[in-house]
């Protein structure tokens, strides 16, 4: 049996492992590799291969007024599956960055005071409703939304670095998630089977948390905390990529301002996606393991 155990090689290709040695195990389609898993998250590499020591790169994004805006197509699909589900009409808006679909659900439950029965349970009444009136939305996205400036060169340029997994994490259901990246075209950039989707009803924290074991399971190689980095135009999702262990890159896309992101955390901070080469810098850097 192996175990992961700290050695002066290893401290310098990966932070060393937290806690106590755990029982190792090859990680799968490792191919005769000298990986090893412990426990969870945690991965260690035998000294003995240290030059072919590949460090996997997990890139999350967010998709609404970070990669996409189609918040008219959005705001009308939820007012009709609100009205559809409550019977109310939805007069008291919410605001919606960096919220999950189901969060902002209650929160126009509680805005438009919809009082619920004891045992009403309607949120997934809602998320059937919410992706029927989208998907009849569909023909609408191009024409009342767009792609963000530099989305599709940013996707391809991060996509291209070495050893790079990217995927989202959004608040937004995974049907409609898809929806808004393919009516742009934006979707084929992206691993869409591990993604983090408001459907979950987790907070964002714990999708981050979830889309890097889904990785790691899907890839067959470690991604660890150090080398996630989460792209997101709003503080809550900042506070998100914090809570999940993702280095947090902000972008002056959303209704955010710079100090905003910066003060909720972000250390990174873009103007928009245009600048590829400045995206490409930043998460070279957040996820070099230095900081
Ligand atoms: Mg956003």
């Amino acid at each position: 049996m192996d175990y992961c155990k700290p050695h002066a090689g290893a401290e310098r290709a990966l932070p060393p492992p937290r806690g106590p040695a755990q029982r190792c195990v090859r990680p799968p389609g490792d191919g005769g590799g000298l990986w090893f898993r412990c426990e969870a998250e945690l991965w260690w590499k035998s000294p003995h291969a240290l030059e072919e020591a590949a460090i996997s790169r997990l890139v999350l994004w967010n998709i609404d007024l970070t990669l996409v805006d189609v918040a008219q197509v959005t705001r009308a699909a939820y007012a009709e599956a609100f009205e559809q589900v409550t019977g109310v009409p939805l007069v008291y808006l919410a605001s919606t960055g960096g919220r999950t679909d189901s969060e902002i659900f209650f929160e126009f439950l509680a805005r438009n005071d919809v009082r619920l029965d004891p045992g009403e349970e309607p949120l997934s009444d809602f998320v059937d409703a919410l992706g029927e009136a989208f998907a009849r939305r569909r023909d609408q996205l191009t024409a009342r939304g767009r792609a963000m400036s530099g989305a599709p060169e940013a996707l391809a340029a991060v996509g291209g670095l070495e050893d790079t997994v990217q995927t989202v994490v959004t608040g937004a259901i995974m049907a409609n998630a898809v929806a808004k990246l393919s009516a742009f075209g934006l979707d084929g950039y992206l691993d869409l089977s591990i993604g983090g989707f408001g459907s979950e009803h987790y907070p964002k924290g714990s999708l981050i948390q979830f889309t890097r074991m889904r990785a790691a399971q899907a890839h067959g190689f470690a991604f660890p905390e150090w080398s996630t980095v989460y792209i997101s135009d709003s503080p809550r999702d900042v506070e998100a990529a914090l809570i999940g262990h993702a280095t947090p890159i902000g972008v002056v896309s959303g209704s955010a301002t710079e100090s905003q992101l910066r003060s909720a955390g972000a250390k990174y901070v873009l103007e928009d996606l245009t600048d590829t080469v400045r995206l490409v810098s930043a998460v070279r850097e957040a996820t070099s393991g230095t900081g």
